[in-house]
């Protein structure tokens, strides 16, 4: 698994650092989880990585142990949440037009709604 070096000018480093306050419910050695400051659904979690990957679109093969990690965490706190059974989803916006705002690679596990397809 490749390692890249945080960047101190990066919102979701800073995070992952503690300099910025969040509300996490889950970490471990590879990545943070934590609640969005601006929730889309009654449940909407952040999974990012402690690693600065910048979007979805930067991993390799050599991170397959990252995202496997990511989505089995995302299950537990699916079920932690109480989300499970109902259904959930799990997003990750790349560059401008998928709309992501923030780059470094994240995850949002989202639910307790039901959700349209396809997604505006
Ligand atoms: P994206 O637009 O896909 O890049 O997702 C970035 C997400 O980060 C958005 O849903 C924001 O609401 C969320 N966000 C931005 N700043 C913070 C923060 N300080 N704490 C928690 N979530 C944040």
């Amino acid at each position: 698994m490749s390692s890249r070096p945080r960047d101190p000018s990066c919102l979701f480093c800073r995070i992952v650092a503690d300099e910025i306050p969040s509300t996490r419910v889950f970490e471990d050695d590879l990545l943070i989880a934590f609640r969005d400051i601006a929730p889309r659904s009654p449940t909407h979690v952040l999974l990012v990585p402690r690693d600065h990957i910048a979007s979805a679109a930067k991993l390799t093969e050599d991170d397959a142990g990252l995202l496997g990690r990511i989505f089995a965490s995302a299950a537990e706190i699916a079920r932690s949440e109480g989300i499970a059974d109902g259904g959930y989803r799990i997003v990750t916006n790349i560059g401008e037009w998928g709309g992501q705002s923030v780059d470094h690679l994240h995850f949002h596990l989202m639910g307790g709604r039901r959700f349209s397809w396809p997604p505006g």
